[in-house]
């Protein structure tokens, strides 16, 4: 069965639109008049390059010459922040974020509420489909190869030599295919970017060990509880199949921050695996860790294993990258077999990342008007797994991640179960050819709704 949802999607790039949107300077020569990432205008193109204080050990591409080192700058005010309000000045965002009206709503977890009539455009809606958390990169749809330059804030990789580096106006290495920090064009708060990693490999949406390291360490850069990093899987919300992570700026905590947890396991490496208490979706918190990469590939394998599992999730990088929040969820499959109700509906909130962590962005002023904790409570309370799933898939989670030896997953061939445990191909693109496992009954890998 193969389950679809019509829906309305968000615009992230301004050149999103079918028929490539209108180009803000005259093409270049053969280039394909979009100023865009492609081979039609990347050669000779230079972006802004901030290298991070990567660990000794992880391997760090090499930066090319020519580059024009300056003193660092401070990565979140001025460089991030900077850069996007220079974007906002040239007009690049489809509304002005600034302008939405945003309150806390009063109750014991203070959940935001913020109106946005303008992110929703009315445009045809495309089909979705959302049973399946792994699909293969489809370059003929929208991806991020296809923005223009001008939408690209910086490059952001580690750097060589253990030092922070800048350089304000670095050649685009495109054989090494950069990770970069784009706009969103549709922001739902201040300083509203997306981390696109290794963006020339046009890496479907799939979480990976390195790649979550990357979005650790822009987290650990920008050094401001305030600065969250976020990520929806396919079936979780993403409405773009491009690896990315979304983060932006709110200086306000945010309910899920405020929840009681509690201490489930200690995994290796100092990485400690925690439970949610008293919040309407149920999730697991990552902290410690001996080094930020032990705790990135806990998390990493955990998420792994969900997308190989074939669970939507969406993931909060928190307090600097010090506390992950891992979200299963259900509601787009509750939503294709129509068992959300009516009344959630109508709202059209997508609970995706935000909104679960407590920020939700309403569409309906009438939403926005009545907003009560009850009532965030109430839709979140739908995208969560129900106990006796959550408690399943927690299991399977352990079972991944506290097994010694699990592969890295730049190689995706390599079976990461345990070796004495039942093992089977995992190939992500075709769910078909993958066996069920140990702590999963097979069939129950949609999502059940237990109540
Ligand atoms: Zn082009």
């Amino acid at each position: 069965m193969m389950l679809k949802i019509k829906r309305v999607p968000t615009v992230v790039s301004n050149y999103q639109k079918e028929d490539g949107g209108v180009a803000t300077e005259g093409p270049r020569a053969g280039g394909c008049g979009r100023n865009c990432l492609r081979g039609c205008c990347i050669q000779g193109a230079k972006l802004p390059l901030y290298a991070f204080k990567g660990e000794g050990d992880v391997p760090t591409k090499g930066l090319v010459e020519a580059r024009t080192k300056e003193a660092p700058v401070q990565f979140l005010e001025s460089l991030l922040l900077g850069e996007w309000e220079d974007r906002m000045e040239k007009g690049l965002f489809r509304y002005d974020v600034t302008a939405c009206e945003t309150k806390v709503i009063p109750g014991r977890y203070g959940f935001i509420a913020q109106l946005n009539e303008g992110r929703h455009l009315k445009k045809r809606p495309t089909e979705f489909r959302v049973d399946k958390v792994l699909q293969p990169f489809d370059g003929s749809k929208f991806n991020f190869t296809k923005v223009g330059q001008e939408e690209v804030l910086f490059q952001f990789e580690a750097s060589e030599d253990g030092e922070i580096q800048f350089y304000p106006n670095a050649p685009i290495d495109v054989e090494n295919s950069p990770s970069v920090v784009a706009i969103n064009v549709s922001p739902i708060e201040y300083g509203h970017v997306l981390l696109i990693p290794r963006i020339l490999e046009c890496l479907p949406q799939r979480i990976d060990r390195e790649s979550f390291l990357l979005a650790l360490h822009m987290a650990t850069e920008a050094g401001n509880p305030h600065f969250r990093l976020g990520y929806n899987s396919l079936g979780a919300f993403a409405t773009i199949n491009h690896l990315h992570f979304q983060a932006y700026y709110l200086a306000s905590s945010f309910p899920i921050e405020k929840a009681p947890t509690k201490q489930i396991s200690s995994l290796e490496l100092g990485v400690k695996m925690l439970k949610l208490l008293d919040y309407p979706v149920r999730g697991l918190v990552f902290e410690g860790g001996n080094s930020l990469r032990d705790l990135a590939y806990a998390v990493s394998d955990a998420c792994i294993c969900l997308q190989d599992s074939n669970i939507p999730y969406n993931v909060l990088i928190a307090d600097s990258g010090k506390r992950i929040f891992l979200l299963p969820q259900c509601y787009a499959e509750k939503q294709a077999l129509g068992e959300v109700n009516a009344e959630l509906l109508d709202t059209q909130v997508n609970p995706a990342v935000w909104e679960i962590s407590g920020h939700m962005v309403l569409k309906r002023k009438e939403d926005y008007e009545g907003a009560s904790e009850e009532n965030a409570w109430r839709l979140l309370a739908e995208v969560s797994l129900s106990e006796e799933r959550f408690e399943e898939v927690t299991a399977l989670i352990f079972e991944a991640i506290s097994c010694p030896g699990i592969n890295n997953d730049r190689s995706p061939d390599t079976s990461e179960d345990c070796p004495m445990e039942e093992s089977g191909p995992v190939d992500g693109y075709n769910p078909a050819s993958r066996t069920s496992r140990a702590a999963i009954p097979a069939g129950a890998q949609e999502c059940v709704v237990l109540q």
